[in-house]
């Protein structure tokens, strides 16, 4: 008997975790961080929830047996288990909301992935400051105490001073240690594969449209049913034909588990559309024009490389955007998938603070760095892609009355990010900035669900990776079959026949 488990991702928009098992498998359809949960209780970055331990109290993560690092486990006193209760965990894709908990996990827990979703995650954890929490594609063993050995002797004088010594003569707290050997830095896991066993379960991944380049549905065959999982899903991008042809194979499925992020509303506006307005709006601008999107999405990334190539501009995008898209391993993804990309990457100067990624970045050869008086000189030869939290960099370019900025992300949709959007039309309002927002959702709404659903036909919907209210459309929309699960309610299927409990 199959049966799925929500243990994020149930009336939550991300932190997706699904436990599908039955008597000899069980595997976890991603393995998402839920913001809205750490957000709950924190405020990043001045407050996080300090490793596994604050995470399993708090709710952030499931407390579950036999799932977790055994070194996590026994640094906050808990008994680790011998072998991982998990056959797997299969990701979709490299948003954080879908593998951001992978690193907590028991690293003898294969990773199940697409080629491009595994480099994805490794340049992003590559570019991004180490921490126990974002060892995602490797991991370090604890250290133990065990392991120190000194390295100096020293006695302490009347003033306090210290002095070297031998081991007899020391004052003990002096005694400075250092490991034997350094904690070795382990690869986790990752087998990337579209097509593959886990035990009884056969699992195929099929690209799909959405706001992550390497997006992926999955349909998983266990001896009982037929499941189809979207992922994030849209079909309004660039890759649509990919989408429709996992609606296809994803016909008669038993159980179709479906992101509702936006269904609640119509998502006419496509990422056709974003190129030609962004084409339009850089076309009549006048001065700097600035573009805050997110360029681990290597097709946007794209689009402004084309609109700019069409308006006589450069592309300039930060040392950071440019080391994702060169460091390592994606580096060779990129140039087998969008060799565009790396035909040559202008970059802008980075705060004098920061020397190293100033140093990283110039060593490529692709990489030309374009001088802040540059940009001042000639803001009309340049589009410069640049986030809201590298504003500060406006006051270097110092852009001239009337220079644009496009936004490419969702509209404001809490307190924190109206808070965010007010400080933007401030910093508009400052240096006279046009502003546009030209976004294309990266997710589908109600007319694409409602397609999807009637193409597939499944006997059962669960709805996850959506708020409650955009769950409860669904179930008015395709009623009996939709099921809304709550969190850790179990869903069974027995073969033949299927039951809800
Ligand atoms: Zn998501
Ligand atoms: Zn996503």
């Amino acid at each position: 008997m199959t049966s799925i488990t929500l243990y994020g991702g149930a009336g939550e928009v991300g932190g997706n975790k699904i436990l599908l098992e039955d008597k000899s498998t069980k595997v976890f359809l991603d393995f998402g961080t839920s913001f809205g949960r750490i957000r709950k209780f924190y405020k990043d970055p001045f407050s996080l929830p300090r490793g596994l331990l604050d995470r399993l109290i708090m709710g952030i993560l499931p407390d579950l047996e036999g799932i977790y690092n055994p070194n996590m486990l026994k640094k906050i006193g808990r008994k680790p288990h011998q072998e991982p209760l998990i056959n797997a965990c299969i990701l979709s894709h490299s948003h954080l909301d879908h593998f951001g908990d992978i690193g907590f996990l028991d690293a003898r827990i294969p990773i199940y992935s697409s080629k491009e979703t595994y480099f994805a995650i490794k340049a992003y954890e590559d570019v991004t400051r180490r921490a126990e929490e974002k060892q995602w594609t490797y991991y370090q063993e604890s250290r133990k105490v065990d392991d120190w050995i000194p390295i100096g002797y020293y006695w302490i004088d009347e003033l306090g001073k210290a002095h070297k010594t031998t081991k007899e003569k020391a004052t003990h707290e002096r005694v400075i240690l250092q490991f034997e050997i350094p904690p070795e830095e382990v690869k986790r896991n990752f087998v990337q594969k579209s097509h593959f066993q886990v035990d009884d379960f056969e699992v195929e991944l099929f690209p799909v449209d959405h706001s992550s380049f390497d997006a992926q549905a999955f349909i998983v065959y266990t001896p009982d049913a037929k499941i189809a999982y979207t992922g994030d899903i849209r079909f309004h991008g660039f890759k649509t034909e990919k989408s429709i042809r996992f609606v296809e194979e994803a016909r008669n499925a038993d159980v179709l588990i479906t992101e509702g992020t936006k269904i609640n509303e119509e998502v006419n506006f496509t990422e056709y559309d974003v190129e030609e307005k962004t084409k339009e709006v850089v076309k009549n601008a006048e001065g700097l024009v600035l573009v805050d999107f997110s360029p681990r999405n290597l097709e946007e990334f794209l689009v402004y490389k084309r609109v700019a190539e069409e308006t006589g501009r450069e592309f300039v995008t930060s040392p950071k955007n440019a080391l994702f898209l060169l460091y390592r391993d994606m580096r060779n993804l990129i140039k087998e998938k969008f060799p565009r990309l790396l035909s040559k990457i202008f970059v802008f100067e980075k705060n004098a603070s920061s020397t190293r990624s100033k140093r990283t970045i110039s060593k490529y050869k692709e990489v030309e760095v374009v001088k802040d008086e540059e940009i001042r000189k000639n803001p009309g030869n340049y589009i410069v892609n640049l986030s809201f939290y590298e504003f500060e960099k406006l006051v270097d370019f110092s852009p001239p009355k009337g220079s644009v900025l496009i936004i490419n992300n969702p509209e404001p949709f809490d307190e924190e990010s109206t808070l965010d959007e007010e400080r933007i039309q401030n910093w508009c309002n400052y240096f006279g900035l046009k502003n546009y927002r030209i976004h294309s959702s990266g997710h589908m709404g109600y007319s694409d669900l409602v397609w999807m659903i009637k193409e597939i036909k499944p006997k059962y919907i669960l709805p996850v990776h959506s708020n409650l209210s955009n769950a409860i459309q669904i179930k008015e929309s395709f009623g009996e079959p939709v099921k809304i699960l709550k969190e850790r309610e179990k869903f069974e299927i027995k073969s033949g026949l299927l039951n809800f409990f």
